[in-house]
Parts: structure tokens; sequence; C-alpha cells
């Protein structure tokens, strides 16, 4: 009989040993040990071993495309994830408000101040630059994205960002000798000047230095990236999908693979994230879709902030207020539980350490009884590769045609 895959995804979820424990293993999370006790486990190379894995390069590979080939640089992931339609050979970015004094940057983020930049950012959209068209779209916080459509344009060109502080924005070059490329990087410097311009008199900015805000009077672009044609997961594997996550790029990857998205009130991406409306909205699609993907973010935002007790903490509220509801509601579904990499608090950064997997169904159940990173290791699984996870999936949901006679 058909069933119904649900994957659900950490961000972040493995760490290493603090103290001889990692957070997964000093959270109190019985619903995940059921999972474990029940399914067959594993641990998981997300993109490929000794890879440092990004959350996008990841889910391309978690969603059965393999990132080495569909990955083109972050910028067309934001930008669909955004909402914004692109077009082969356009070319995006990420971009941060940002403010400069004296030349120098002061805050990459603008303070992290939000004041103003919707205005703004209407604004910056209006911006004229001879011979292609521009997008300016505001994404979440000090966010936005840039999109470049026309002809002849190229991704192999440098950022404005330098990425640190007390120093210039950098001009982008081009990093190839193409008229493509130099013709791209004038572009990116033509707006970043008529950008600093706009902004520099702007209304919204003296607000904000009255009020002692940073002004948000730069604008930074980095991640570019040229959108590429990536088949859907429809066309590929013949199934209905859709996503659940409130972080951007997750949901410009899931869109650009043609899932569709289900927004949540109250999903914020953060450690206080209304993780239950996730819960309740996954169960609900799960009626719909024949594979429904749920993205859960603060596990990687407290590994990041090096916060042992509040990765924990997380994980114990994903279990109770996630996995139990799921188990108890969901019926006749293969549900997998993982990561898309792990990024150990140590470290603050992602690493190539594989996730722990589990996958509750129609499965070989396994010895192992707890849902950790090292008992994971002696799973029925063995260690696989992220991007077999959904073919796996579907085999035991009984929906992979036969290959062969
Ligand atoms: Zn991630
Ligand atoms: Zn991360």
């Amino acid at each position: 009989m058909k069933k119904k895959s649900l994957l659900i995804v950490c961000d972040g979820l493995g760490d290493r040993p603090v103290n001889g424990v990692t957070p997964l293993e000093a959270a109190y999370t019985p619903n995940m040990d059921k999972m474990a006790s029940e399914g067959i486990c594993g641990l998981m190379d997300t993109v490929l071993m000794g890879v440092r894995p990004g959350s996008d390069t990841a889910h391309l590979s978690l969603f059965g495309y393999n990132p080495f080939k569909y990955y083109a640089g972050r910028g067309p992931f934001e930008a669909a994830g955004v909402g914004l339609t692109l077009k082969k050979g356009d070319v995006a970015f990420r971009c941060n408000f940002a403010s400069i004094k004296d030349d120098k940057i002061v805050d990459r983020r603008a303070g992290r101040e939000e004041e103003g930049l919707s205005e703004l950012s209407r604004e910056i959209n209006n911006i004229k630059i001879e011979g292609i068209e521009l997008i300016y779209k505001k994404a979440a916080g000090h966010r936005a994205v840039l999109v470049l459509k026309g002809e002849d344009l190229s991704s192999n060109v440098s950022d404005t960002d330098p990425e640190g502080e007390a120093i210039g924005y950098n001009k982008s070059k081009p990093l190839d000798d193409s008229a493509q490329a130099a013709k791209t990087a004038d572009i990116l410097n033509e707006f970043t000047q008529k950008a600093i311009k706009l902004l520099a008199e702007h209304e919204v900015n003296k607000k904000r230095t009255q009020k002692n805000k940073l002004p948000a009077n730069i604008i930074l672009a980095r991640g570019v990236g040229m959108k590429a044609s990536i088949p859907s997961i429809k066309e590929r594997l013949g199934i209905s999908a859709a996503c659940i996550s409130a972080t951007t790029l997750i949901k410009g990857v899931a869109r650009e693979v043609g899932m569709d998205l289900i927004e949540v009130e109250g999903a914020s991406g953060h450690v206080d994230s209304n993780i239950k409306a996730k819960m309740r909205a996954t169960i609900k699609a799960l009626k719909k879709y024949d594979f429904v993907f749920l993205h859960l973010k603060g596990t990687d935002e407290a590994s990041h902030d090096g916060d042992f007790e509040s990765k924990k903490n997380m994980l114990e509220r994903i279990d109770v207020e996630v996995i139990g509801p799921i188990l108890n509601d969901v019926k006749d579904c293969t549900i997998a539980l993982t990561g898309d990499h792990s990024t150990p608090i140590s470290i603050r950064q992602h690493s190539a350490d594989p996730v722990p997997i589990v996958i509750v169904g129609d499965v070989r159940e396994d010895k192992v009884k707890k849902f950790t990173e090292r008992e994971c290791a002696g799973g029925g699984l063995n260690r696989i590769r992220g991007l077999y996870l959904l073919n796996i999936m579907l085999d035991i949901s009984d929906r992979v045609k036969l290959y062969g006679a």
C-alpha cells in the first residue's frame, strides 16, 4: 500500500561531545527515543564524507538533487524564498543593509534595526540601470535580495560585501575574461553607488540617526548565483510535496525543486518559534501531499551561538511539541528524523560530522534504543549519503518503481 512520507529536519542537529556528552545525548527526548526503538537508525553524510554542508547544498541533497550538479550559488534560492520567480540566466545576490561612516563599515547589519527598511527597499527597487531589469526585495531583518534580469549576465563576479567591519566595501570585479562578467560587475558597482546616493539623503536615515540608531546607508551584496534549470520533484519522482519552514533560504530551495510552501503563523526560525503550530500544519499537510518536509531551525541558531543549554532545550521542545503529537496522530506514514548537517557547539559552525538519522514505518527495526549521534552509529541503516535518503523513504512508502524485470 502506498504510504505518505514525512521528513523532519532539525537544522544543525549533530554535535560533538562537550564535557563528554552532546546536546542530543544530554536532552530528555523520550519521543525521539521511541522512534529509535521502533525504527531503523544510522548516520548520514548529507552531502559527502568530509564535506562541510551549507544548509542549501544539504537540503538540495536531501530532496534528491546532487548539489554538485544543481547548486549555482545561494542568491537564486534566497530570491525564490522571498517569492521571486527567476528565469534561467537571471543573476541574484543576497544583500545586507549596512552602516558606513567615512568609507568604513561600522555595522554589517545596520544594527539589526529594521525601522524604515521596507520603505527603503521599495525605493531601491526603483533604481534604474540601462539595459537590465533590477528587482530589490526585502527579506527577514536587515536582509534583502537583488536580482538582475537581462541578456549576457554572469555570476562570475566578486562580492561587494567585505564580510568584515572597520574596513571599506569592495568594488565588484569580474572573475574571468568574459564580457558578461565585466558587464555584471559594472552593473553591481553602479547599483551600489546609486543606492549609497539614495540612502545618504533619505528621510528614513535622518529619523534613524535622530533616534540614535545606525543609518542603513549602504547595501552589501554577496552569495551571487545564476538561476539554473532544476526539474521538479513531481517530474522526477511523481510525488506531490510541501515544505514547512520559516527560513528564507530553505523555502527557496524547496520552491526551486517545485514544492508548495506552507506558511505558518508564529514560525520564526528562532529558538522561540511556534513549533506547535508547525506540527499542526504538518499533520494537516500530510492529508493532502505525498511528501511533507518539516524544517526546524532553532537547533542551528543555538549552535552558532555556542549555547549548549539552548540547543538541548530546543531539542526537548521539539521532542514534546512536535515529535510526540506526530507519532500519536500520523498513521500509515514513513517518518524520518534527522539533521541537514552537524553544527558543533565547540566550533560554532557547520562541520562534516555525519548526522544521526532514524526512519520509522515498514522498516527492519534494529537494536538502537536512543536517538543520539553515537547510538545511531550502531544502527541498521549504517552510514548513508543524503542524496539517497528520499529514494530510501519512498521505497519504504511503496512508491518506487522496479528497476529491471
Ligand atoms: Zn543548516
Ligand atoms: Zn547554520
